[in-house]
C-alpha cells in the first residue's frame, strides 16, 4: 500500500503506521523517527533539527524535503510505504505531490485518524520514554508503566519525559498541528483521496484500514 497517515500527535499514528506495514510489508517512513535518529547520532541533520524538535516546533520544510528526497527513492519503498508524520505542512504535500510524480507513484489514499482533543491530551502526557537511546521503549505511566522505582523493564535504564513531552511543548505541538498541519485534511480531501476513522484503539483502526476496497489499494 502506498498511503499517508494524518492525525494529531498522540493520534496513534506511529503505532498503527507499524501494524499496517506487518499486513504487505509496506515500509513505515517516519520523519519524528529519522529526525530522532539524526539528532541521537550527532549528525549535521541533527544538530539543525534538535532546537525545534524540543520546543514542540515543526523543522524547515526544505530539511525535510531533503530527508523525503532521499527516502522515498530507496529501494524498500518499491514494496508500498506508509508516510506517518509526513507531509505536516501544505508546502510539504505539495512537494510530495511533485517528487510522487516525478517517481511515477501515485497514493492509495490518506488516512486521517480522527482522536477527541481530551484523550490524546492524556496519552501524551503520560507517555514516558526509556533514556538508553538503543532501547527507547515507550512507557505509560496509566497503562504500561516501568518498574515501580522508574527504570526500564528492558534494559534497566532511567525512564524519563521526553523534552518534546513536556506540558509546555505538548501545547505547543498541538496548537502547531492545528494551524499547520489540519489544512491537509481539506487538502486532500479536495483530491478524493481522504479517508476518515475515528481512532481510539490502533488495533480496529487497522481493522477498518484493511477493509479498504482492493482496487483502491495498489499492492
Ligand atoms: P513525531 O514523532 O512525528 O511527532 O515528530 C517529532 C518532531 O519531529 C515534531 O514535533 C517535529 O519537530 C519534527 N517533525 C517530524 N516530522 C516532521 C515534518 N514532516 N515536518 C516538520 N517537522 C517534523
Amino acid at each position: 500500500m502506498k498511503i499517508v497517515l494524518l492525525g494529531a500527535p498522540g493520534a496513534g499514528k506511529g503505532t498503527v503506521a507499524k501494524l499496517l506495514s506487518e499486513i504487505d510489508s509496506s515500509v513505515q517512513v517516519s520523519t519524528g523517527d529519522i529526525l530522532r535518529a539524526a539528532v541521537k547520532d550527532g549528525t549535521d541533520l541533527g544538530k539543525k533539527a534538535k532546537a525545534y524538535m524540543d520546543a514542540g516546533d515543526l523543522v524547515p520544510d526544505s530539511l525535510i524535503m531533503e530527508i523525503m528526497e532521499v527516502r522515498l527513492r530507496e529501494d524498500d519503498c518499491g514494496r508500498g510505504f506508509i508516510l506517518d508524520g509526513f507531509p505536516r505542512t501544505i508546502p510539504q504535500a505539495e512537494a510530495l505531490e511533485g517528487l510522487l510524480d516525478r517517481l511515477g507513484i501515485a497514493l492509495d489514499f490518506v488516512a486521517n485518524l480522527e482522536v477527541p482533543r481530551d484523550v490524546i491530551l492524556d496519552r501524551l502526557t503520560t507517555r514516558r520514554t526509556c533514556s538508553n537511546p538503543e532501547c527507547q521503549e515507550i512507557y505509560n505511566i496509566k497503562s504500561n508503566p516501568p518498574t515501580p522505582d522508574g527504570m526500564c523493564k528492558k534494559c534497566g535504564s532511567p525512564v524519563i519525559q521526553r523534552d518534546d513531552e513536556t506540558e509546555e511543548a505538548i501545547l505547543n505541538r498541538l496548537e502547531t498541528y492545528n494551524e499547520k498541519t489540519a489544512p491537509l485534511i481539506g487538502f486532500y480531501e479536495g483530491k478524493g483521496l481522504l479517508r476518515n476513522f475515528v481512532s481510539l484503539s490502533s488495533k480496529d483502526t487497522v481493522g477498518e484500514i484493511k477493509k479498504t476496497p482492493r482496487e483502491v489499494l495498489s499492492s
